[in-house]
């Protein structure tokens, strides 16, 4: 048995395909490109029971990640999150079943790492010795210290509004790092114009094939904590839609592969009212999504005016007949605090999207009864202490607590 069952390289817009044993970029036609595997002898060759002996990180699904040699693992123990209960919310929803994948237990605090993961590992497997990339920080973050560990030299550029924390992040981890006064796009231009320059291995969102596959183990696991039964329907805050993509991506190997059967769930893409090119495109009925001017919002990882897999999120949607959500900031915020109150998580401002806009199409009669949800929390809240403005009263030294306050 190999512990990758890699095949190669194969491109979703044009057909075209690639060795996986070389360096690979975008396709020659511009798209990303897809990492195939041997899936008939993945089938034949493993069952699920395989894995109970297994660590429970996302190293466990080895046969169906693309690192060749087990030696190449860069792993700071990633993966294999809680999917938590919330009965409260739930029926303050009036959901059946609502399940939260809690994506800020996970090294940096956001799914990003496990992008990160998969996509280090690989570049380390390619001979990679310098990688570049834009971030709106997470993603910046958690690449860092992967390549940190992986004593790959990164460089990473970011608006000067993403969160402070992760600009600590990057610079702790020794990478090169520089900001920028403006989005994420412009972020995309200077790493464009440094790697054209310096021959840097580019780890754009999407530009190299093996951040996908890092994200689409929450899909996998999704699916082995529900004992191998699909959920109704999967929210997903969606800023470049890696984590959409690669879900969607996961769940149609398992059906391959034969280890799960039956309807895949409806995948709802959520985004900011302050940045919405999907739902726009989905609404329009679109193939592909058009740039989105003066975006704007708080939850910063899903603030992507234009991104390059649009195509591949909408075709995951429309195939598993799901939709496309946008809330406002306000109802973020109100979301996030109603998670904490009821429920004692708190949750990233791009989760407390997805959460709002579950209470949206609870509401709206979309999400019906006896419907199981899973809501991905892709953050931790502490990230991002501006979040949240409180103002508790402050006693001096031998001051109490006056009897009107305790009886508040
Ligand atoms: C990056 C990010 C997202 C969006 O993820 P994509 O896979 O790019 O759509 C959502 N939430 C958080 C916390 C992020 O950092
Ligand atoms: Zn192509």
């Amino acid at each position: 048995m190999n512990f990758s069952y890699l095949s190669h390289l194969d491109c979703p817009q044009c057909g075209e395909t690639y060795d996986a044993n070389d360096i690979q970029q975008l396709c020659v036609c511009g798209s990303p490109l897809l990492v195939r595997y041997k899936l008939d002898r993945v089938k034949q060759e493993l069952k699920r029971e395989d894995l109970l002996s297994r660590k429970a990180d996302l190293w466990r699904y080895h046969e169906l990640l693309p690192v060749s040699d087990p030696l190449n693992v860069v792993t700071l123990g990633e993966g294999m999150t809680p999917l938590l209960e919330l009965p409260k919310l739930a029926e303050d929803y009036g959901i059946t079943t609502l399940l939260m994948k809690d994506e800020s237990l996970v090294p940096s605090c956001s799914f990003k790492a496990r992008g990160a993961a998969v996509g280090v590992s690989k570049a380390k497997e390619l001979g990679v010795r310098k990688l570049a990339m834009p971030t709106n920080g997470n993603a910046g973050a958690a690449w860092a210290l992967y390549a940190a560990r992986a004593g790959i030299e990164a460089t990473i550029v970011m608006p000067l509004d993403a969160p402070k924390i992760t600009r600590s992040e990057v610079a702790l981890a020794g990478a090169r790092l520089y900001l920028v006064n403006g989005l994420i796009s412009d972020a995309g231009k200077i790493v464009a114009q440094e790697v054209g320059q310096n021959g840097l291995y580019d780890a754009s969102t999407l530009k190299e094939p093996y951040r996908i596959e890092g994200k689409k183990t929450m899909g996998i696991e999704i699916a082995e904590q529900l004992g191998w039964e699909m959920p109704d329907v999967i929210l997903y805050p969606t800023g470049g839609g890696v984590g959409l993509i690669g879900i969607y991506k996961a769940l149609q190997e398992l059906q391959e592969i034969g280890w799960v059967e039956g309807k895949l769930p409806r995948l709802v893409a959520v985004q900011a009212e302050g940045c919405a090119p999907i739902v726009k495109a989905w609404e329009e009925k679109a193939e592909r999504s058009e740039f989105w001017p003066n975006s704007t919002t708080a939850a910063f990882g899903i603030n992507v005016p234009k991104a390059l897999g649009d195509f591949l999120v909408l075709k995951a949607i429309y195939e598993t007949e799901g939709a496309a959500v946008a809330v406002s900031d306000e109802e973020m915020s109100v979301e996030q605090e109603k998670v904490a109150r009821l429920e004692g998580a708190f949750i990233c401002p791009e989760g407390a999207a997805a959460f709002a806009a579950a209470r949206k199409l609870a509401l709206a009669g979309w999400i019906t009864e006896g419907e199981r949800v899973v809501v991905l929390n892709t953050g931790a809240g502490i990230k991002y202490p501006e979040s949240v403005q409180v103002n508790p009263p402050l006693l001096e030294v031998g001051e109490f607590i006056s009897p009107i306050e305790q009886g508040k």
